[in-house]
């Protein structure tokens, strides 16, 4: 089956009938019709129907290569500088839909098991890795439009370098208990999976930093397999009302502990276990850092641009624009937009072909990107609750609109450019966008999207080759 539309992928989604709860009890009802699933699985549901709108299909989709279908362009392998400006414009098309608030829209892990498989050859003649099984995933995935989550973390008990899990205790840290014919059995957690039970399947992937080779393992399975377990944090979703809550009543994500209690993960599942250099080495070897940078930095130039609207908004509501700081403010805002554009814009145009043949956006400008964009969205949050001001908090609900008090809102809250109800409901974004359950995760999102930002910097300074400056400052040094 090709790209899938919104009404396939609800009805897929509710027939699988994973095991995932919230707040104490399983979900029993159609998951699509839960409330903390339901805004989210409907706007998901409008980016699917995005790829058989005609206007956009030739932005949306490409002809598989092998079905001759069309197939979703996050899946497309690029081979020319052409094909990643596709595959940005494909992103930020869907990030449109959302305003970029859906961090894991499908086309962020499409990309990542596309990344990965493009890679596969990495694994050949590798003690335990089965390439073969990667490449005939990802092809699986794209003929038949999988939504998938991923877990690439261990539970957070002991981050000490050398901490490793007591081999006699119950495993807390997901890892390989036994082989049988089958396939593998796991046994243990792992965190954090974003939108975990509202996937077709679930991608486990050891990103590095693996002590013990049980624990190291590449693996997907359908969310429904059994003894699969997702444990819900609360509900972030306000209620369904748009005037009060415009974004947790549609994008709230959702973000889940994965148990798997003896799970069995069939052998043509298995992309590699038991080998501990592969599990510490693959995610920087392949192409998965370029291709979801390349994705994430695409929706975050959507979700930025969406922060600018917001802010030049409230200053046009208040009329504020006069101040040199509301203007400062904003131009940082202005400066992080043009900074990441540029970035990307730069990261294809100097990609290079790698090894296997996969045109890669290069690695080092998106790494700049990905340790700029967790700094400049955290402010972006502080300068709209500085410009807003009270305005923040003068945010009656959609009901007292509704009452006997209009009148008064309306006379009272009314502001240079939007009569009462329109500035609430600017303000009510600004709230909810900055000061909610929803908006604070948001912020912690954005930190952690891409891992640890500390490592990342450590990351990137170990790989930025530094040698030809110092060479020209010892040569300076050296000269008469
Ligand atoms: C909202 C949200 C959604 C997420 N969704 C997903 C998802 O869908 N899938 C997924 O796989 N992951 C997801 N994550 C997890 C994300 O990948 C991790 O948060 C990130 O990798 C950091 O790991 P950690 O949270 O375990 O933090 P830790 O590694 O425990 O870090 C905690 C603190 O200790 C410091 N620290 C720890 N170890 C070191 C070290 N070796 N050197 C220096 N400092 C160190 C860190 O800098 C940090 O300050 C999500 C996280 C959040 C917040």
């Amino acid at each position: 089956m090709p790209a899938i539309t919104g009404e396939k992928y609800l009805e897929r989604i509710d027939n699988l009938h994973s095991n995932v709860w919230v707040d104490g009890k399983p979900v029993q009802e159609k998951i699509s019709e839960h409330a903390a699933f339901k805004g989210v699985m409907k706007s998901q549901a409008k980016l699917f129907d995005m790829q058989y709108d005609p206007s956009l299909i030739d932005i949306m989709t490409y002809t598989s290569p092998l079905s001759k279908e069309r197939v979703g362009m996050s899946y497309l392998q690029p081979k020319t500088k052409e094909d990643l400006v596709k595959r940005r414009t494909m992103t930020q098309q869907w990030a449109l839909s959302s305003n970029g608030m859906m961090g894991r829209s499908p086309d962020y892990m499409n990309t990542v098991i596309m990344a990965l498989a493009s890679s596969a050859p990495y694994l050949e003649d590798k003690d335990n890795c089965f390439p073969e099984r990667l490449v005939a995933f990802y092809e699986y995935a794209r003929e038949n439009d999988l939504s998938l989550t991923h877990s690439f973390v261990n539970p957070q008990v002991n981050r000490a370098q050398f901490y490793l899990e007591d081999m006699d205790e119950e495993p807390i840290a997901a890892k390989v208990i036994n082989k049988t014919e089958e396939g593998i059995i796991v046994r243990g957690a792992r965190l954090l999976a974003t939108r975990g039970g509202i996937t077709d399947e679930i991608i486990v992937f050891s990103a590095g930093g693996i002590q013990d080779k049980a624990n190291g393992f590449a693996f997907s399975i359908p969310s429904n397999q059994k003894g699969l377990k997702f444990i819900c944090r609360e509900s972030f979703v306000g209620g369904d009302s748009t005037f009060n809550y415009p974004l947790s009543s549609r994008y709230e994500e959702m973000d889940s502990i994965v148990i798997f209690d003896d799970v069995l993960v069939p052998w043509e599942r298995v992309f590699y276990y038991d080998n501990l250099l592969v599990s510490n080495t693959f995610a920087t070897k392949s192409s998965f850092l370029p291709f979801s940078i390349h994705q994430a930095i695409s929706r975050q130039i959507v979700k930025t641009e969406f922060v600018l609207g917001l802010v030049q908004a409230i200053i046009d509501s208040i009329n504020i624009g006069e101040y040199l700081h509301v203007q400062e403010k904003t131009s940082e805002i202005i400066i992080a937009l043009e900074t990441l554009k540029a970035l990307v814009i730069k990261a294809e145009v100097e990609a290079k072909l790698d090894e296997w043949g996969i045109m890669r956006p290069d690695l080092k400008t998106l790494q700049v990107a990905s340790t700029i964009f967790p700094k400049v969205y955290a402010r972006f949050s502080e300068i709209i609750q500085q410009i807003s001001g009270s305005g923040i908090m003068t945010i009656p609900t959609e009901k007292t609109f509704q009452s006997e008090l209009r009148e008064d809102l309306e006379h009272y809250l009314q502001s240079k450019a939007d009569d009462g109800n329109s500035r609430v409901k600017l303000f009510r974004l600004a709230w909810e966008l900055t000061m909610s359950a929803f908006g604070t995760r948001e912020v912690q999102y954005e930190r952690y999207f891409f891992g640890d930002p500390v490592k990342l910097s450590s990351q990137l300074y170990h790989t930025y080759k530094r040698e030809p400056y110092v060479e020209r400052v010892r040569d300076f040094l050296s000269e008469e």
